[in-house]
């Protein structure tokens, strides 16, 4: 790796859009080592817990952000930014941006635009995180610490990249992550001297509301792309190995009936029936009555009883 790969990839951590059209990168299909050490270093830094102790007050945190932030990847990055199943206004759509930003996988625009790619070519050649193509490795993690996939592709995306404010979001990806990393450790320095007998410190609620929450929520993103296309019951015939899986549901809030989700993935909701837990869902529901969405799309019954009629012999 030559210096100037090394001083490109550090600017990064900062800019995402630096020398955003390097030559060659789209074919580099080799970890970017040094742009991904932050990747790295959070997962080391969860050890941080041996030093600081935890707390009671430490772990509701960790739990709430994981909670908050899986709601926003789910029901916004996703539904809302990658597939547009329902419609707010431009001032709620860049607070989504901002929650969703906030759980440190990168702007709302690079998220979409691959995501978009995954639903055209799932489980094919050109599909990005597929387990049954590339193994476990691969889909979970590996595909976005790979040069090649670390652009973001406004073509895939115009409908977003038309809102100068998400585009900022997008290129400054570390600014929200940093803010929120600064205001943990604000709040337990405060806590520690406002209220010493929470046991809770600076430190202390960096690495639990920070990096262990991140990290936990990381892995249970992941899990879609690799555990969901391999685990779990194949109710429709979809062109991909899509699964619906009741474990990842309750872990993402909703995302593990994703064979649903293959089949239409337009729809609002990806629990079609009303057995199938799908808490961003409900969440979504409860915003609607709340007037900042609307328009939540459907799931044509036709579409949600198709297997039947496939099953019974019938055209699909
Ligand atoms: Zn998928
Ligand atoms: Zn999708």
């Amino acid at each position: 790796m030559t210096a100037n790969r090394v001083a490109l990839a550090l600017r990064r951590w900062v800019d995402s859009g630096a020398d955003a059209a390097v030559p060659g990168d789209e074919a580099e299909d080799r970890v970017d080592w040094a742009r991904v050490l932050p990747f790295v270093a959070m997962h080391v830094a969860c050890l941080g817990a041996l030093a600081t102790g935890a707390s009671a007050t430490a772990i509701t945190v960790a739990a709430a952000l994981f909670l908050v932030r899986m709601f926003a990847i789910t029901a916004f990055y996703h539904r809302y930014f990658s597939h547009r199943a329902f419609r707010a206004s431009r001032a709620a759509q860049f607070v989504f941006a901002l929650l969703g930003a906030s759980a440190v996988q990168r702007g709302p625009l690079w998220w979409a635009a691959h995501h978009r790619h995954h639903h055209a070519h799932a489980d094919r050649q050109d599909d990005p995180h597929s387990p049954v193509q590339q193994g476990f490795l691969r889909s979970h993690c590996g595909w976005f610490l790979a040069r090649k996939n670390f652009a973001t592709h406004l073509a895939r995306v115009p409908d977003l990249a038309r809102y100068p404010e998400l585009r900022w979001l997008d290129r400054y990806d570390a600014v929200v992550p940093a803010a929120l990393a600064a205001l943990l450790f604000a709040t337990g320095a405060w806590l520690e001297r406002a209220a010493p007998h929470l046991g809770v410190s600076g430190a202390q609620l960096l690495v639990w509301g920070f990096c262990i929450s991140t990290v936990l929520l990381w892995h249970a993103t992941f899990t879609i792309n690799s555990l969901a296309h391999r685990f779990g019951s194949r109710r429709y015939a979809t062109r991909d190995d899509s699964r619906n899986n009741a474990w990842l549901a309750l872990l993402t809030l909703g995302e593990g009936w994703h064979n649903n989700h293959h089949r239409y993935p337009a729809a609002a909701r990806q629990g079609f029936f009303w057995w199938e837990i799908d808490v961003a869902w409900y969440g979504l529901r409860l915003l609607e009555a709340l007037g900042v969405v609307r328009d939540l799309t459907p799931v044509p019954a036709a579409i949600r009883d198709s297997h039947r009629r496939a099953r019974d012999g019938a055209p699909p």
